[in-house]
């Protein structure tokens, strides 16, 4: 009995020991992977490095897309937080809508031109997932925009979609969607013909070259349902409008709009 007195404190250490071995080999095998993993992410940051889409300067490894000086010069318009604002005037005496907001302002040759022009004409979808999602967060808590029943992006003409290989404002919905969890309709409404590019036209013209080109498929799956409609650009409302005529053929359908852009004119 004295004899397993005497063993069992040696035991039970050479068990301690065991276990602190083992702890320690973990933790050194856990510190390897990670360096190795470390290395093999700043070889690759070295040979296709990450640029800030803002001001060209490569982005450290927890920043996504703009540097945190970019981020932070963001031109914002917290427009979602104040009724009748510009963006809702735009549709003043046109047609009615719920409510309406714009994530940035447009200047040319400005930070929200170079994330668009990524999105639109350098195949960085992300950057429209990114735009999105920044917004789904500011968005959040603001009712109506959180209590919307479904999202719509204004279509692209399936030529144009297929040139592009994907609707920037369809990438927009999804980021927005991810982060307001409201789910994205994006086979309701349909454009019936590819309309010549709206840059030149003025107020009038713009209208003419959108009016019909819209359709929604389903007759009666809007009804008394609340749509926020999401598209990169507003300028004068055009085409936005021709999409909420089509929807407003749903008796009770109401819609907010979204963009990321707001570009007066
Ligand atoms: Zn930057």
């Amino acid at each position: 009995m004295y004899k397993l007195k005497k063993i069992l404190p040696n035991y039970t250490l050479l068990l301690y020991v065991k276990k602190c071995l083992r702890t320690a080999g973990r933790i050194s095998r856990w510190f390897f992977k990670s360096a190795v993993f470390n290395y093999f992410i700043d070889f690759v940051a070295l040979v296709f490095p990450r640029i800030c889409l803002g001001c060209g300067r490569s982005l450290l490894r927890f920043e996504k897309m703009l540097c945190l000086q970019c981020l932070y010069r963001l031109p914002e318009t917290r427009y979602h937080m104040f009724e009748g604002n510009p963006v809702e005037q735009i549709f003043w005496g046109r047609i009615k809508i719920e409510r309406a907001a714009s994530f940035l302002f447009f200047n040319k040759g400005g930070l929200t031109q170079k994330l668009l022009h990524a999105l639109k004409y350098k195949k960085r979808r992300e950057a429209g997932l990114f735009l999105g999602e920044m917004y789904g967060q500011k968005l959040k808590e603001t009712v109506p925009f959180c209590d919307a029943d479904m999202i719509i992006p204004v279509p692209l003409h399936p030529r144009k979609k297929r040139k592009r290989g994907y609707n920037q404002s369809e990438v927009i919905a999804k980021g927005i969607s991810k982060v307001l969890k409201i789910p994205v309709c994006n086979d309701i409404l349909l454009r019936k013909r590819n309309s010549s590019t709206q840059t030149r036209k003025n107020r009038f013209q713009r209208w003419k070259n959108v009016e019909t080109i819209f359709s929604a498929k389903e007759q009666g799956f809007l009804q008394d349902k609340h749509i926020l409609l999401v598209d990169d650009v507003v300028t004068t409302g055009a085409t936005l409008e021709a999409c909420i005529r089509s929807i407003n053929t749903n008796p009770g359908a109401k819609v907010s709009i979204l963009t990321i852009a707001y570009a007066w004119k």
